[in-house]
């Protein structure tokens, strides 16, 4: 068992595009084990490569709960080939300690990946966690991070603020996010009228 090193971000592993895997030998084997170990460790549902520092396709899901037995997904060179509808959930990331805001994600997902065995394997998810967990562990694949997803920019900063990612003055956000809060009241009649 190793326990990888997770990079945090400004990381600029994150911020690159991951190369595809193009022979699945005991080394990719090795490195999705470690990275399940890591995921584990860190208590968390999903972890791409590049968050360990390694700009492969690759990463890991365990999306069952603590008294469940473990369910892991090894997904190599994953793909989305089918989404639809959209749903709105509170997101964390490892590579973002203690930061956690609503995402913008589609609600069902169709993926394309191979395993360990070099089969390639499809998976629907939707709706559920796994389906969130998928589409911001490819996102991860093509340097993309879930900061730049936020429903809510300023709930965002706070959070970063407050995380010590971002230099700013969380009472002053805060106070703009009062504000702000106090204006969709007023303007907005109904729930239904925000996510239409
Ligand atoms: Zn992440």
């Amino acid at each position: 068992m190793s326990v990888l090193k997770l990079r945090i971000y400004p990381d600029p592993v994150l911020k690159q595009k991951a190369r595809k895997i193009t022979i699945i030998d005991a080394s990719v084997r090795k490195l999705a084990q470690d990275m399940l170990d890591t995921m584990y460790k860190s208590d968390g549902v999903g972890l791409a490569a590049p968050q360990v520092g390694v700009s492969k396709r690759l990463m890991v899901i365990d999306v069952s709960s603590e008294e469940e037995p473990a369910k892991p997904i090894v997904f190599i060179n994953p793909e989305i080939i089918e989404k639809d509808g959209e749903m709105i959930g509170q997101e964390g990331c490892l590579s973002f300690p203690d930061v956690f805001f609503e995402v913008k994600r589609a609600s069902k997902v169709v993926v394309r990946f191979q395993n360990l065995k070099g089969q390639t394997l499809k998976l629907t998810a939707e709706g559920n966690l796994l389906s969130r967990a998928i589409q911001h562990e490819i996102d991860h694949l093509d340097g993309k991070l879930f900061i730049e997803k936020a429903t809510n920019e300023l709930k965002r900063d706070l959070e970063m603020t407050k995380a010590g990612l971002l230099d700013g003055d969380a009472e002053e956000i805060s106070k703009k996010l009062g504000e702000e809060d106090e204006g969709l009241t007023l303007s907005v009649p109904s729930k239904e009228a925000v996510t239409s």
